[in-house]
């Protein structure tokens, strides 16, 4: 096992959000009855990311209701998330497969059966029908919170004006599937629906839990779904000075179980030199392709051939 970060939050019970009210367990929909925007919120997407499960359980213990159009929060892996474990928490983060992983139609509409498949199979219409999508997650190092925004620069524009946090990637996907804000029209330029997915801190951190409720917060005033004061006078954190963008120019994927660091990196790392060595796997030495190479997000915790295990991008305005 790796090593064991300070617990600085608890898992939140989120037993009585079970029955839902949409015929999905642990799904609500809040409708206005007016017209406005469809707006998703999704916590556990990955069953050890609690911070997203403790934002919507404050949310729904602040009794957030829609002033226009509809609000879904949806805990999603919530059969993972059940066995959490501190002392075990990789185990937790998905049963079968990564459930942020199978959102293309050839794997929800295959004959591939798993837990996760069959969970997105039942949250697909909430996802397919949402304008705006927040995804909230953690990361398993210690790091400034990350706005990933997939390839879309209407994600990164949305970002921008959500006004945190401070780092916003625009990434190359990953290898091994795609995600849920990569699904279908937020992955169009052309469509207005939108999707982002918060990294909030590590896991454990208070700092993501006050992430996690801060920028949704921030996410309902800007969508217009609640009363802007609503969401103001509850905003936790004060917005980054400046929000900047690291453009990933290539991801670092395992080809064996045999994937090393060069060294321990910290997560948003800016390496100085180009052809500093970044790892090796085998007969392959993976170098920094330029100066100030940012490395985003690296762990070895999911190390598995075809995995990704930190990418290289630089900054950019
Ligand atoms: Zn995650």
């Amino acid at each position: 096992m790796a090593e064991h970060f300070p617990i600085e939050i608890s898992p939140p019970d989120i037993s009585r959000y079970r029955a839902g009210n949409t015929g999905v367990e642990y799904v609500h929909l809040l409708d206005s009855g007016r017209a406005g925007p469809n707006v998703m919120l999704q916590a556990l997407t990955h069953g050890n990311e609690f911070c997203g499960a403790i934002a919507l359980d404050y949310l729904l213990r602040e009794g957030v209701a829609p002033r226009a159009g509809k609000l879904t929060l949806a805990f999603a892996n919530v059969a993972a998330y059940a066995r959490f474990d501190f002392d075990n928490p990789h185990r937790s983060r998905f049963i079968d497969e990564d459930y942020n992983r199978v959102w293309a139609d050839e794997a929800l509409q295959g004959p591939r059966d798993s837990m996760e498949l069959r969970r997105a199979r039942v949250l697909r219409p909430f996802v397919d029908a949402a304008d705006l999508l927040l995804d909230l997650h953690s990361m398993h190092e210690p790091c400034r919170p990350i706005m990933v925004c997939a390839k879309s620069e209407k994600s990164v524009a949305f970002a921008r004006r959500l006004g945190v946090p401070g780092d916003l990637l625009l990434d190359t996907g990953h290898p091994a599937g795609l995600r849920m804000i990569e699904r279908g029209a937020f992955g169009d330029p052309a469509s207005p629906r939108t999707a982002v997915l918060i990294e909030c801190g590590q896991h454990w951190e208070k700092s993501a839990a006050e992430v996690a409720i801060d920028t949704t917060l921030r996410f309902l005033a800007l969508s217009g779904a609640v009363e802007p004061e609503w969401a103001r006078s509850r905003f936790r954190l004060a917005p980054p000075a400046v929000q900047r963008v690291i453009r990933v120019t290539e991801p670092v994927v395992a080809k064996t179980m045999n994937f090393r660091f060069a060294r321990r990196w910290a997560g948003l790392e800016v390496v100085p030199k180009a052809g500093t060595p970044v790892a090796t796997d085998g007969d392959t030495v993976w170098k920094t392709p330029y100066d100030d190479c940012v490395m985003v997000m690296p762990s070895m915790i999911h190390l598995k051939p075809g995995t990704t295990m930190v990418r290289l991008g630089r900054f950019s305005v």
